[in-house]
């Protein structure tokens, strides 16, 4: 029943852009200025964290002074207007939708040694209230792009931790710390794994590296952070 109201709807209302609202052609796509706006990354910027604030195979300052857990960061787009208004359609609009245009933008980044992709996990509080996990929503399309194997519950967020926006490097590790864990009954099977941390939107990257820390610190031979969009200095006053 609920399918049949949902094609009825679709029939009866024009399909509307996912970052704007415009009406466009066809159902969960962009229309062109939406698109146009999107800054895509092409080059590997940071030797260590692919920030693309450095030429391409250097390593950047906070890489050289914190080297960090991770094995590289892969994002699609710069985080700007259009792709932050995606982001949070998806996080607080429930449009399951753009989680397929972020994983079409995101494919081409995945390793092809990837055994297996993990979302950055919410807490359960968190993700009651929201009622999914909008990186769980990209792994998956991800996972069913490129034939790998998506493990949504290897990692459990054990602590609720506050937003990380406004605090310096070393106040994000102290509020992270002990916040994320790996199930120890998984820890066997992540053992000498190429892990896929999929993430929205990579801010200082202070989650994804504690995320990444916990991954190691289980067994996994090597963690590469995929993300929709990544905060640059180009976006600056956006977040
Ligand atoms: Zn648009
Ligand atoms: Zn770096």
């Amino acid at each position: 029943m609920t399918s049949l109201v949902a094609s009825i709807v679709d029939f009866a209302l024009p399909h509307r852009c996912l970052g704007c609202g415009l009406v466009v052609d066809s159902p969960a796509s962009l229309c062109l200025p939406c698109w146009n706006k999107l800054d895509f990354i092409t080059s590997n910027g940071c030797a260590s964290c692919g920030s693309i604030e450095v030429e391409e195979g250097l390593v950047c300052a906070p890489c050289l002074q914190n080297p960090p857990s991770h094995d590289g960061v892969r994002a699609a787009t710069i985080y700007g207007e259009v792709s932050k208004s995606i982001a949070l359609r998806l996080k607080h609009g429930r449009r399951i939708g753009l989680a397929q245009i972020m994983a079409n933008s995101m494919e081409r980044w995945i390793a092809s040694e990837t055994d297996v992709l993990v979302p950055v996990p919410l807490h359960r509080w968190r993700l009651w209230s929201r009622g999914f996990n909008q990186s769980l929503e990209i792994a998956r399309h991800l996972g069913r792009q490129k034939l790998i194997r998506v493990e949504p519950s290897i990692m459990v967020r054990v602590k609720r931790t506050p937003s990380l926006g406004g605090l310096g490097a070393k106040d994000r590790q102290t509020v992270l710390r002990g916040a994320i864990k790996v199930d120890p009954k998984r820890r066997a099977w992540l053992k000498g794994k190429s892990v896929g941390l999929v993430d929205d939107v990579y801010t200082s990257g202070a989650t994804a590296n504690a995320c990444a820390a916990a991954l190691k610190r289980a067994g996994a031979k090597k963690v590469i952070v995929y993300t929709w969009a990544r905060v640059s200095k180009t976006s600056d006053g956006l977040h």
